[in-house]
């Protein structure tokens, strides 16, 4: 799907409407921000309505609740999808937002599953970086924070079949966050074959709210046990596929004695992470290891941990960036992993170079100025 449709609206069309001084909200402190509690004082609202001839101009708005018929597809159908990417201010103290051409491409892939309206991925990022200007003052100081962008689509028509929805909502709201995982700390994982995100032919590789909602009970099953997140397996030979909301990988020595950082392939059980893809393309220009998409069984990672080759284990996302996983409960048993044990782990190093982009410490074409 490209993100250069036809039909869509314009930037140039943008309507402003900003929010009366006196009604602007006070800032949270960094240390309570948390992920996604606090919003900022802005919003972006595209209408869709394919009566009145589609995408309708884009308005930048107060930040206000919105108002849906009972019968909004969205509300019955779980007809919606997101996405989630993230401004950071820089040590220039410039707002950069990473790779943001990458979430508008598979915002249009997961339009096209829900029978959304696709548009031109170019123009809603202008419209993004309007608003973000807007709402510069909450872009949060300190390494660590960010603000978060949260578009959705919705489809909205007050009518109950299950077909396409002719008219839908795109909007966006902001929340300046901190780090996702309280401490910072690493995580261990619940690996139990008998829960299943995702499947051949379905659409767990996009990103739609339909794939979220029936995570929360196994979540806290995961929990119950001790566990931080779920780690998802798919399949008779329990192969891994993500963890929580977090791609996964794992940092390992081969049978040649030789390094690999290896992660599931794109092979639509996944979704396709902006911060995986951002790994892979990272460390395949280091040369320092290997670097695999390949399929990763639960037998693999037993082998692996029996003969000493797992160094480490990590999760990747926009949220967390990395997050270093400890132990994995499988089968009544804990696999213990060493990843934080070495003296300069590979997710480390990563995160560092990841997070020197982001925050402007390398000028890279990832982080674009907004
Ligand atoms: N997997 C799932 C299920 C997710 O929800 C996310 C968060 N978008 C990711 C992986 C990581 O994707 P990204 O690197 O684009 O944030």
């Amino acid at each position: 799907v490209e993100t250069d449709s036809e039909v869509t609206f314009r930037y140039r069309d943008l309507e402003t409407q900003l929010t009366e001084p006196d009604r602007l909200r006070s800032k949270p402190e960094v240390s309570d921000l948390g992920f996604g509690k606090f919003f900022t004082d802005h919003m972006l609202k595209i209408y869709y309505h394919s009566q009145l001839g589609g995408w309708q101009r884009p308005m930048l708005v107060p930040f206000e609740n919105i108002s849906l018929h009972p019968a909004a597809k969205v509300l019955h159908y779980a007809i919606e999808l997101f996405e989630g990417l993230k401004a950071y201010r820089g040590v220039d103290e410039k707002i950069r937002i990473f790779r943001p051409e990458l979430n508008m491409r598979r915002m249009n892939k997961s339009a096209v599953t829900a029978g959304l309206p696709t548009f031109d991925g170019h123009e809603l990022i202008k419209c993004l970086n309007r608003l973000v200007q807007v709402d510069q003052e909450w872009v949060p100081h300190g390494e660590g924070s960010s603000l978060y962008l949260r578009p959705s689509l919705i489809g909205i028509d007050g009518t109950l079949g299950v077909v396409q929805s002719d008219s839908a909502l795109l909007y966006t709201i902001l929340c300046p966050v901190g780090n996702y995982f309280k401490n910072n700390s690493s995580i261990s994982l619940l690996a139990d074959p008998a829960f299943i995100r995702s499947w051949p032919g379905g659409c767990g590789d996009q990103k739609m709210g339909s794939n979220y909602g029936p995570t929360i009970r196994v979540q806290r099953i995961a929990n119950g046990k001790g566990r931080h997140q779920v780690l998802w397996l798919y399949g008779p030979d329990h192969q891994l596929t993500e963890a929580g909301t977090m791609n996964i990988f794992l940092f390992h020595i081969d049978e040649n004695g030789e390094k690999v950082l290896a992660t599931p392939p794109l092979n639509g059980l996944i979704l396709p992470g902006i911060i995986r893809q951002s790994i892979i393309e990272m460390c395949a220009e280091w040369k320092e290891f290997r670097v695999e998409e390949r399929v990763i069984t639960m037998n693999d990672v037993i082998k692996l941990k029996n003969t000493d080759r797992l160094l480490e284990v990590f999760g990747s996302g926009t949220a967390c960036i990395i997050s270093p996983v400890s132990a994995i409960e499988y089968q009544d048993a804990v696999i213990d992993i060493p990843t934080t044990e070495h003296s300069y782990p590979v997710y480390k190093k990563i995160k560092e170079n990841l997070e020197a982009i982001q925050y402007g410490h390398i000028k890279h074409p990832w982080a674009q100025p907004i």
